[in-house]
């Protein structure tokens, strides 16, 4: 369904990024990789659907390197039709207690990256009008929880941010939406259920049955590999009226 085009993850050595990007391969996309880690392990992975998958390793934080990036897609893949803004960190603590070193770079990755990117991309996916920009937002752009300041702030920001960039493009070949996930067992969430067992007392399993029990009522984590469909989906013809959707799978998390 997508052969022909190119796409650019960002965040995509892990997580939800990773799962998004196997799908986009796996529908024929040409694939840019992007994040730190195990790159060489993310790259194998992809390299079974697209053998020419590359990867860059701009640090999210930083326009310059952002826009370099988005140059790079264009110029080895031929284009960045679609892109995936998914890098994300996480840090919690009080709003009185919050490194303020955090609080700036949870806004310049998950929230002003998004920017960066579509302020490089657009241009290109308007000549060929058509393109795709899918923001990793997060039920916490939709609703809040303590302890999570600048994650709340950052997610908002980015749901605004896809309603306005979708009016922007409204009579253009070039969608841009958000998905909002809910707990996804991911890195990123291990780390609070670690937490939690910790704070709790509890073994890991005990602490993920109350981390989902506390917010989540489906009591199944959502999974990278249900988050990538719908992404596939956005990529498609069915979805070329969808613009400035905030969509969550969520297990009902906001539905309360
Ligand atoms: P993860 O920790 O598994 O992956 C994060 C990815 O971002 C990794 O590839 C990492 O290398 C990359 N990254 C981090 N900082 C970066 C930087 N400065 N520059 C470039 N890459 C960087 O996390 P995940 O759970 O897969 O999260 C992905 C996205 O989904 C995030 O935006 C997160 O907020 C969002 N999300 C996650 C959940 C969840 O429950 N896991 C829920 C809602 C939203």
């Amino acid at each position: 369904m997508l052969s022909g085009k190119t796409a650019l993850v960002t965040g995509s050595t892990s997580g939800i990024g990773l799962g998004i990007a196997t799908a986009l391969a796996q529908n024929g996309a040409r694939l840019m990789l992007n994040g730190f880690g195990d790159v060489e392990a993310a790259l194998a992975h992809i390299r079974r659907h697209d053998p020419k998958a590359i990867h860059d390793g701009a640090d999210m934080s930083k326009p310059e390197q952002i826009e370099a990036m988005i140059q790079r897609c264009e110029r080895e893949l031929g284009s960045c039709d679609i892109l995936v803004n998914n890098a994300g960190i996480q840090h919690v603590a009080p709003i009185h207690e919050f490194p303020v070193e955090r609080w700036d770079a949870i806004i310049a990755i998950n929230l002003s990256s998004a920017f960066h990117g579509m302020r490089a991309a657009l241009p290109g996916m308007h000549k060929r009008n058509w393109g795709r920009v899918i923001n990793i937002a997060s039920v916490h752009g939709l609703v809040a929880s303590t302890n999570k300041s600048a994650y709340v702030a950052a997610k908002h920001g980015i749901i605004g941010l896809t309603k306005v960039a979708a009016l922007e493009n409204a009579t253009t070949g070039v969608t841009v939406n958000a998905i909002c996930p809910g707990w996804v067992l991911t890195p990123l969430v291990q780390k609070q259920v670690d937490a939690r067992a910790m704070a709790d007392g509890v073994d890991i399993e005990e602490a993920k049955r109350r981390l989902l029990a506390e917010k989540q009522p489906s009591l199944q984590f959502t999974t990278p590999e249900q988050l990538a469909a719908l992404a596939v989906f956005l990529c498609s013809p069915a979805a070329d009226n969808i613009r400035g959707a905030a969509i969550n799978v969520d297990g009902g998390w906001v539905a309360q």
